[in-house]
Order: C-alpha cells, then sequence, then structure tokens
C-alpha cells in the first residue's frame, strides 16, 4: 500500500502558492516549474495537481483525465522548450531504491544536451 500523502511536501507547498517557482506550464490537472538544482541545461518537473505520492500512487489512483494530462503535458513542454528535435529524457522516480526525495509524483524531463548512459555504470 502507498504511504500517506504528506501536505507539507515541497511540491505541496508550490502548488498552494506557498513557495515560489518559475513555471513552464499549468493547466487543470498539472503544473510545472523548473527544477531548483538543475541538472541539463533544460531540467523540468512536470507534476499532477492531485495528491499522489509517487507514479506507483499515480498509476493506481488517478483518473484517464489526469493521466493523459499529464502526458500530454510533457510532450507539449519538451516542444515548448524546443528539445523534442535534439532529444530529451523522462524519468520518474519512486520508492527508496530510486532515492525519490519529494513525495508528490513528479516527472523529470531532461535536455540541451547529450545526456550519456541511462543508468550510471556500478
Ligand atoms: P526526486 O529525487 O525525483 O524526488 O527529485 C526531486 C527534485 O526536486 C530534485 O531534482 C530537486 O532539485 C527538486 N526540488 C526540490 N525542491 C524544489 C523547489 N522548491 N523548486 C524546484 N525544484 C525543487
Amino acid at each position: 500500500m502507498a504511504a500517506a500523502y504528506d501536505r507539507n511536501n515541497v511540491f505541496a507547498k508550490i502548488l498552494r502558492g506557498e513557495i515560489p517557482c518559475q513555471k513552464v506550464f499549468e493547466d487543470a490537472h498539472v503544473l510545472a516549474f523548473r527544477d531548483i538544482k538543475p541538472q541539463a541545461p533544460v531540467h523540468v518537473l512536470v507534476i499532477p495537481k492531485g495528491e499522489y505520492v509517487s507514479s506507483d500512487d499515480f498509476s493506481a489512483k488517478a483518473s484517464p483525465e489526469e493521466i493523459a494530462a499529464l502526458f500530454r503535458a510533457v510532450g507539449s513542454i519538451a516542444r515548448e522548450l524546443g528539445i523534442d528535435k535534439s532529444g530529451y529524457r523522462i524519468l520518474a522516480n519512486h520508492g527508496a531504491d530510486s532515492h525519490q526525495e519529494v513525495p508528490h509524483f513528479h516527472i523529470h524531463i531532461f535536455g540541451g544536451k547529450s545526456l550519456g548512459r541511462m543508468l550510471p555504470k556500478e
């Protein structure tokens, strides 16, 4: 069973407007903003507005509209930021083995340079 949603997590605060963000996209279901510690020239976080802890929680409980909105947003943002031709990587961490830091589901979009291997060599 997924962990309970923590309304004090940093992305919940961003969604409530209590913490600023560098917004790049917003619609009824989705907010996207620049990562505060970018790991690539383009590093954007795309989050659902609903309270989902992780990809596990989102995939189990989100409505078809929310799921579609999130993935449509990822594609739109990448095109808007001009990385659809050069290429980009999307990534979502879930749980301890992935080192997920913020317990509100988010998809990272990385781009703007050659991104190297998908995972570091052991
Ligand atoms: P993850 O390890 O997948 O949970 O990634 C969390 C990401 O959130 C990290 O890349 C952080 O740099 C980013 N982050 C944390 N706080 C903020 C914030 N206030 N605004 C934007 N990004 C943030």
